[in-house]
């Protein structure tokens, strides 16, 4: 999962990005408001932390651009301004909930997958195809009930599949989804991505493969679908 964060709080916005990537999100930060419209506009990000107070433009006026261009993120407001009308405003505003200046990273990881499965109503904590799993939360990926140690960036790959499963994944979003927006990716660092996860799995068992669809991307397929052994 991709999330924006804008902050310009060199500091918090680098403990932020370092606490969020660490467990398991790929992040992208900037630090004024005009940047994060820019962001928004051209990214795909499944929640964002926004500072009120920003150099520009505020961040309740960042949000109501959200919403004048249809982009509806969810949406944490980080603020300081502990008076109950900004609160208030900007829950009214379409943040999904805010946090006051100073904070605990667990308090604000809290209110971040409460935010994400509220967004998600469908979102499944539990994901899984034939005997593969994978939780979201606690990030563990199993096959036939036996965990399976992924890294990072392969985690999120299997979860990112399983998700859009049946469908293909298709190669240019995982480059897009997966890392972050200042990594320069090679399409070769998705496939050797690619080529791990489909080893991991295969060596801890799974009954699902990961096929390659020419020049589209990926896809997961269940044994009865591949006929191999038919
Ligand atoms: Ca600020």
């Amino acid at each position: 999962m991709k999330l924006l964060i804008v902050e310009d709080h060199q500091e918090l916005n680098a403990l932020l990005c370092r606490h969020l990537e660490r467990i398991g999100f790929a992040v992208d930060a900037v630090s004024t408001g005009r940047k994060a419209l820019h962001a928004i506009a051209m990214g795909d990000y499944d929640a964002m932390l926004l500072d009120l107070g920003l150099p520009d433009i505020d961040g309740m006026e960042v949000l109501e651009q959200c919403q004048k261009i249809g982009k509806r993120i969810p949406c944490i407001l980080l603020t300081a301004r502990d008076a109950l009308e900004s609160r208030l405003a900007g829950l009214n505003g379409g943040a999904d909930d805010y946090v006051l200046k100073p904070f605990e990273m667990t308090e604000l990881e809290a209110r971040l997958r409460a935010v994400l499965r509220r967004a998600q109503a469908v979102h499944q904590q539990k994901l899984s195809l034939g005997n593969v799993a994978f939780e979201t939360e606690s990030r563990f990926a199993t096959v036939n009930g036996k965990q399976v140690d992924l890294l990072r960036r392969e985690a999120m790959l299997l979860e990112e599949m399983l998700k859009v499963w049946p469908r293909i994944t298709v190669k240019e979003r995982l480059e897009e989804h997966l890392y972050a927006s200042r990594e320069s990716v090679t399409l070769n660092a998705v496939e050797a991505l690619v080529s791990r996860l489909r080893r991991k799995l295969r060596e801890g068992g799974a009954d699902v493969q990961i096929d390659t669809v020419r020049g589209i991307g990926y896809r997961m397929v269940l044994p009865v679908e591949t006929g191999a052994n038919a």
